[in-house]
C-alpha cells in the first residue's frame, strides 16, 4: 500500500472539503476502501484517507413521525440487530444481517455498504491490471473474458455484478439518500458505472418511510459460501397485502445486475393477484424478461427466476 496523510474529520463539512480538494479517499469501516488500496485496484491512489468515523452523531438509527432515520456511520451489525428497524423495515434488517461477517458487519457502515466499490474480479484486479471501461478505459473485459457471475440485467458496456445487500432492500422499500447536498430517492442514487455522488458530497443519512399498515417484506439471496459471499443473486420484495392478495408490490434484484433492478412487469404480474405457485411462477418469469445472458451465466437466469419465485411464496 502507498504511503498516504491520514486526516480525522470532525464534521461533515470538513470532509467534504477535504473530499473536494481532490485526490482524497472517505473511509468509514474500512473494510472496502482498504482493500482497494492494498491491491492497488485503482489507476491512482489517494494522497490523504479521510476518517469520518471521528464526526460525532453519525451513528443513529432512530424512529422519528414514522420515518426510519440511520446516521451514515451506523453499523450494520447495530441495523441487523436493530427492533426498531426487525419491527417495521424487516427486509433491511434482514439485508443488513446478510452482510458478510460478524468481523465485517462490526466495522461496515450503511454509507460504506452503499457507496463500496465494484466486486467485478477484473475490475477489482491487483495492480490495475484490467485497466476496464468502469475506470475509464474502452472494454469491459467480462464481456470476451469469464463472465460466471456477471450482471444478466442492467448491462450497457460494463457489465459489473452489484454487490450491496442494503440497497437492493432500500430501494423496495423506497428509501431516500441524503448528502450534505441534497436528498435523493435512491432509485436515482445508483448509474451503471457507480454512484450519482459529486466530488464535494458525501452520504450523511438514509431515511426510509414506514410501510402501510398489512405490508409484507422479504429479502432472500443466493451465494456460494452463505458465511461470507457476495450475493450471486438476490431479491427484495415489499408487498402490501388485501386479505390473501397482493394490492400493491415493489420487486427490486441485486447481485447479478449493475445498479439495484426494479422489474415493474413483475411487480405488475404480482399486483392483484393470491400468492400461490402458478402466480409467483409467472412474477419469477417476468422478473427475468429481457435478461441478457453472456456466454457464462445463463445459469443465472434460471436462478434468478427461481429465487423471486420463492420469495413470492414466502408472502404466503
Ligand atoms: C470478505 C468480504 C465479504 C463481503 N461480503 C459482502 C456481502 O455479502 N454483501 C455486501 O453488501 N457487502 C459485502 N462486503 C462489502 C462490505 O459490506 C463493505 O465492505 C462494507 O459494508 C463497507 O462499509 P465500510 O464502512 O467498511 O466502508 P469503507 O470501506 O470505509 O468505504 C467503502 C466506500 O464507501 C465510501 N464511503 C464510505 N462512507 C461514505 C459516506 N458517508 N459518503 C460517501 N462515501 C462513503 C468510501 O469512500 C469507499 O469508497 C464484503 C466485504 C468483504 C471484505
Amino acid at each position: 500500500m502507498n504511503q498516504f496523510n491520514h486526516v480525522n474529520a470532525s464534521t461533515v463539512a470538513e470532509a467534504a472539503s477535504l473530499k473536494a480538494g481532490g485526490n482524497a479517499a472517505l473511509m468509514a469501516g474500512g473494510t472496502d476502501l482498504l482493500t482497494t488500496l492494498i491491491d492497488y485496484i485503482n489507476p491512482t491512489q489517494p494522497a490523504t484517507v479521510v476518517n469520518l468515523k471521528n464526526i460525532p452523531n453519525l451513528d443513529y438509527i432512530k424512529e422519528e413521525s414514522g420515518m426510519l432515520k440511520i446516521g451514515a456511520l451506523a453499523r450494520l451489525t447495530d441495523i441487523a440487530d436493530s427492533s426498531v428497524v426487525k419491527d417495521k423495515w424487516a427486509a433491511l434488517a434482514e439485508a443488513a444481517g446478510k452482510v458478510a461477517t460478524p468481523q465485517i458487519r462490526n466495522m461496515g457502515t450503511i454509507a460504506g455498504n452503499l457507496c463500496q466499490e465494484s466486486r467485478c474480479w477484473y475490475y477489482r484486479s491487483a495492480n490495475n491490471y484490467f485497466h476496464c471501461l468502469r475506470k475509464g478505459g474502452v472494454i469491459c473485459q467480462a464481456v470476451p473474458g469469464n463472465n460466471t457471475y456477471h450482471a444478466i440485467l442492467g448491462g450497457s458496456g460494463c457489465f459489473s455484478p452489484f454487490p450491496s445487500d442494503t440497497a437492493i432492500a432500500l430501494t423496495a422499500l423506497g428509501a431516500t439518500v441524503v448528502t450534505n447536498k441534497r436528498s435523493i430517492g435512491i432509485e436515482d442514487f445508483y448509474e451503471v458505472l457507480g454512484n450519482t455522488l459529486g466530488n464535494d458530497e458525501l452520504v450523511t443519512e438514509i431515511q426510509v418511510a414506514a410501510p402501510a399498515s398489512g405490508t409484507k417484506q422479504v429479502y432472500s439471496r443466493y451465494a456460494l459460501r452463505k458465511s461470507f459471499d457476495f450475493p450471486v443473486s438476490c431479491v427484495a420484495i415489499v408487498a402490501t397485502m388485501s386479505g390473501s392478495n397482493v394490492s400493491d408490490c415493489k420487486i427490486v434484484l441485486g447481485g447479478c445486475v449493475t445498479r439495484p433492478w426494479r422489474v415493474t412487469g413483475a411487480e405488475d404480474a404480482l399486483k392483484g393477484k393470491a400468492v400461490n405457485e402458478a402466480n409467483a411462477e409467472a412474477v419469477g418469469t417476468e422478473a427475468v424478461k429481457g435478461a441478457l445472458a453472456l456466454p457464462y451465466n445463463k445459469w443465472l437466469i434460471q436462478l434468478t427466476k427461481t429465487l423471486v419465485k420463492r420469495a413470492v411464496l414466502s408472502l404466503a
